[in-house]
This record gives structure tokens, C-alpha cells and sequence, in this order.
């Protein structure tokens, strides 16, 4: 038999390492042999611990927030026939027979059970997995396992058969946009290093994700370790690099261990290092661990950091894909973006342009959480709307309450209120509203939550973060808090509110980088579609 459990850094901070100790002690005790099988993220963080028992037809059971006290039970329902039984009966009789006295299974003990692998059942069914392909299946670490399921098939291939140019257009033809935030073209980028005829490349890997309530790097670094390298290594096929390096904050321990782990797991089997795969091709990947600056992902202050230097963002151009670190051409993508390149050589770029919008092309993995039912980490073709994402996937508004807003892409972004939630997920349309899709998070509101409080939380961040280099920044974001604070205590005056907007203009302007000039959007869109917040706030209303 074989059990399947979560072991990302969400699952084991809900007790999946608990869960993992007592399948193994139960099953001793019972006398059953089992596989416990350690998997990646499903992405109902709300369920978790979640374990899957594979039946012997192949099926799944699925128990959600699962207890150890209930470990027993489960192994003993689904391993308790045949043989198993027979061999469980003759050495431990007596605890077997009070067990079965004890036990209401069908009636009482699994109902509210089943009724959670609904809300899993419809969490799941309107995703569409590219990055989190083998989600809850595959073994992070199990490189054969990988292999067998069509891992490192694409970069066989390319190595094989394509010539660089020709990996360059199926990128192209995909038509996949940066997801790290801004959205810029991946082929466009790749096609300017590619263009250099200079003796060193680099491809970074951009994990530094540090928004408040985004965890979508970290799962997939975690999760699915060989699959970002190998995206890795087909870009660099691409564009002629020499070397790589992932840039991992080290707030991420588990990703950093998996991450290295897997390299090592590559070189043993010469997919990554000299002559790969016996062929022409040699390229190998280092770690770097980030200090935890939040402005590191800015990819000129990632490039400092890594050089050794205070974590500045400079001014562009020369831009890091022309001059980069060590001065030389660099490629720096994101976690999620290198973790879609497989699939798009696997399947052909055409067919990655197929999904999503006639701007925004793929998936997109977002972390969805607030006052949602059903909260965790999706991945859905871009092109669903805001509201399908509220209602089908995440089950609706908690608690009964209605729907006032979604806050999307974290501190750079903004709120789009429940009556334009019809707004189909892509670059543009979220830009066009004032928000943007920033590195992907999704905060559900209710009709309870204040959104000046909201827009004060997410500036308070970015004022934390700001790395003080440029004045509207560092003075800017400070005075807009100051006049937040103020409007929150019913100290303002409604003039005040007017200063706010003009400020956050300004600021949004003259920044240099993409910190200060997202950080003004929270209070923007709020500003745009909840002003008569504030103007309560300043009335003495609320
Ligand atoms: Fe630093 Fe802010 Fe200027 Fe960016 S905009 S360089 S974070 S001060």
C-alpha cells in the first residue's frame, strides 16, 4: 500500500511531520507494511495535514486536516482485508478486536470528512497545473520518479536536436511574460543575451519572493526542484550562458536543502555540469542565499547582493540582460516563469500559446488567501476571472459574508472591488485598473474589512523595505503612512486626502525602482474605488 503525504514547509508547520511519525509507528504496531510516500504541495493549505491513500485499483482516498489520533483507524480501514488482516489478527489479536468495537466508520466518523474532499474536489477541478504538474504525486527529491514522467524529456531534446536559435523561438512563439511582476516578454529578455557575443553569460534564478502572503516560489523551489532547473538549463541552451545560480532567501531553508539537493542529484547523473548528456553542452548552477531584503528582487539589487555590495537597485539601462553581474550579460527569471519552460518545449511554444489570453499567455500560480473559504496555492490559465477564482475554486467569501474586494499582486498592486471582479486575469486588464499581477498574490476582502487599513498595511511594508537610495521613496512613503495614521485615528482633515493622492502620484513618478514606483498602488485603488473610506474616516463615521 502506499500513503502520500505533504511534506512542504506549510504542510509540516500544520503537523505533517506529526502525521509522518505516526503512519510509520501505526503501521509497525498493526503489523502492515505501507510506503510512505513524502510529496509536494496540492495547495489546499487550509486542509492540511492531507493524506492520500492509494488503493489497490489505483484510486485515491483523501483525508484532509487529518489527526494523528485518527492514523490508526485510516490504516486499519483501507489495509485491514486479505492476508494483511490475517497477519494482523494472529500477532495482535486482542487490540484488533477492541479496535473494531470502537469503530463507527461509515456513519459517524468520515461524514464531515467527505464533505471537505468536496471543497478539495472543486478547488482543483478549474486549475490547470503546468507549474505544479505531478502536484501531490511526485516525490520533490525522487529524480527516476521525475524522469519517468516526463522530466528532463525537454531538455533531451534540445540538446539532441534544437540549435539554440530554435529553443529561442518556440520561447518566442509561447508568448510566456515574466512572472515575477512586471510581465516583460521572456523571449524578448532572452533574445538580448543571446544577442551578445561576450565570452560569459549568466541565467539567475529570481527567488527572492518576499510579499506579504505570497508563497508561490517557495512551493514550487520546494516541490518541484528539478523541474526549475531543468527550465533553467534550457534557457541557458538558449541564449549561450555559462553559468547559473539560484538566488534563494534564506528565510526559505527548506528550498535552499531541496534546491541543493537536486543539484546534487543532476551533476550524479550528468544533466547538469560538463558535457551534459555527453554532448557539447556544459553548464553549471550554484546557490546564493539572500539576506531577506525585499527590494533584493529587484533584479539590479539582486545583482548587488550577489556581488557583494549593499542591495541597491541602480538606474536603467544598461539593463542586467546587456550588462549584469560581473558586468556581463544576464538573464534573470523568475521561479515560476523557468518552471513553465519545460512544458513549452516539451509541447512546442504554439501549444503554451493556446492557454490564457491573446496578451497573457500560460498559467499563472497565485496564493490565495484572506476571507476565503478554500485558501492555498492554484495555478489557473490566465483568462479566468477574478470571480471564478473567489467562487469556484476557492469556495466563496468566509464566515457568509459578502464579497467587498480582491487585493491583487501583494504590496505593488491594488484592490479591485467585488463589482469589476468579472476582470479576467492577465497583465493588461489588471494594469488598466490601476493593480497590477505582481508576483501573485490574492487577498480576498469581506464587507467587514476596512480598506484604508488595508492600504496602510501594505504601505507599512513597503515603507519598511524601502532601501532609502532615492528621496520620494524614503521621505514619500514615510509622509503617505503618517497621513494614513492620521486619517486612521480621526486626527485628518479631508484636505489631507487630496495630499495623500497627490503624494502617491508623485512617489509612483520619481522613484527608481519598481518598489517605490508600485508601492503608492494599495492607496491609489483605494483611493479610486473606496474614497468614501477615508472621507468616513476623516468624518468621525466609522
Ligand atoms: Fe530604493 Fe525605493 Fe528608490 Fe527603489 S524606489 S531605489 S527601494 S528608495
Amino acid at each position: 500500500g502506499e500513503v502520500r503525504l505533504g511534506m512542504g514547509s506549510c504542510c509540516q508547520a500544520s503537523g505533517s511531520s506529526d502525521i509522518y511519525l505516526e503512519l510509520k509507528k501505526k503501521s509497525d504496531e498493526l503489523g502492515i507494511s505501507i510506503d510512505i510516500k513524502s510529496v509536494g504541495c496540492v495547495g489546499v493549505c487550509n486542509q492540511v495535514p492531507l493524506i492520500d491513500v492509494v488503493l489497490q485499483d489505483g484510486s485515491v482516498k483523501r483525508y484532509p486536516n487529518v489527526k494523528a489520533s485518527e492514523i490508526k483507524e485510516i490504516l486499519h480501514h483501507h489495509f485491514k482485508s486479505g492476508s494483511l488482516l490475517k497477519r494482523i489478527k494472529n500477532s495482535i489479536i486482542n487490540r484488533v478486536d477492541t479496535y473494531h468495537t470502537d469503530t463507527t466508520w461509515d456513519n459517524v466518523v468520515w461524514k464531515p470528512e467527505h464533505e471537505r474532499v468536496e471543497l478539495i474536489d472543486s478547488f482543483l477541478s478549474e486549475q490547470k497545473h503546468i507549474s505544479t504538474e505531478g502536484y501531490g504525486y511526485l516525490a520533490p527529491l525522487d529524480l527516476d520518479e521525475y524522469i519517468a514522467n516526463k522530466g528532463f524529456e525537454s531538455l533531451k531534446k534540445v540538446i539532441a536536436s534544437y540549435s539554440a536559435d530554435e529553443v529561442l523561438s518556440n520561447i518566442l512563439d509561447s508568448g510566456i511574460r515574466g512572472r515575477g511582476g512586471g510581465g516583460f516578454p521572456t523571449g524578448e529578455k532572452m533574445k538580448i543575451v543571446a544577442s551578445s557575443d561576450q565570452s560569459e553569460k549568466y541565467v539567475i534564478c529570481n527567488g527572492d519572493e518576499g510579499d506579504p502572503g505570497a508563497f508561490m516560489d517557495r512551493m514550487i523551489l520546494e516541490s518541484y526542484p528539478f523541474r526549475v532547473i531543468e527550465g533553467m538549463l534550457i534557457e541557458a541552451y538558449a541564449v549561450g550562458a555559462t553559468k547559473g545560480l539560484f538566488y534563494i532567501r534564506a528565510e526559505y531553508p527548506l528550498a535552499v536543502q531541496r534546491i541543493r539537493k537536486a543539484l546534487d542529484l543532476c551533476r550524479e547523473r550528468n544533466l547538469i555540469g560538463e558535457r551534459i548528456l555527453g554532448g557539447e553542452y556544459s553548464f553549471d548552477i550554484s546557490i546564493f542565499e539572500g539576506a531577506g531584503a525585499f527590494v533584493c528582487g529587484e533584479e539590479t539589487a539582486l545583482i548587488a547582493s550577489i556581488e557583494g555590495d549593499r542591495g541597491f537597485p541602480k538606474q536603467k539601462p544598461p539593463f542586467p540582460a546587456v550588462e549584469g553581474l560581473n558586468a556581463m550579460p544576464t538573464l534573470v527569471n523568475n521561479v515560476e516563469t523557468l518552471s513553465q519552460i519545460p512544458f513549452i518545449i516539451r509541447n512546442g511554444g504554439d501549444k503554451y500559446a493556446e492557454i490564457g489570453t491573446e496578451n497573457s499567455k500560460g498559467t499563472k500560480v497565485f496564493a490565495l488567501a484572506g476571507k476565503i473559504k478554500n485558501g492555498g496555492l492554484i495555478e489557473v490559465p490566465m483568462g479566468i476571472s477574478l470571480n471564478q477564482i473567489v467562487e469556484e475554486i476557492g469556495g466563496g467569501v468566509e464566515g457568509g459574508e459578502k464579497l467587498k474586494a480582491v487585493q491583487v499582486g501583494g504590496p505593488s498592486g491594488g484592490c479591485i472591488p467585488a463589482h469589476l471582479c468579472d476582470v479576467h486575469v492577465d497583465f493588461d486588464s489588471f494594469n488598466q485598473m490601476g493593480a497590477m499581477m505582481g508576483s501573485g498574490g490574492l487577498v480576498v476582502l469581506s464587507e467587514s474589512d476596512c480598506m484604508v487599513d488595508v492600504a496602510r498595511y501594505f504601505l507599512s511594508f513597503t515603507c519598511e523595505e524601502s532601501c532609502g537610495k532615492c528621496t520620494f521613496c524614503r521621505v514619500g512613503i514615510r509622509r503617505m503612512l503618517d497621513i494614513l495614521d492620521n486619517i486612521c485615528q480621526g486626527k485628518a482633515k479631508l484636505e489631507d486626502i487630496d495630499t495623500l493622492e497627490e503624494l502617491a502620484n508623485n512617489v509612483k513618478i520619481s522613484s527608481l525602482c519598481g518598489l517605490g514606483k508600485t508601492a503608492p498602488n494599495p492607496v491609489l485603488t483605494t483611493l479610486k474605488y473606496f474614497r468614501h473610506e477615508y472621507e468616513e474616516h476623516v468624518n468621525g463615521v466609522c
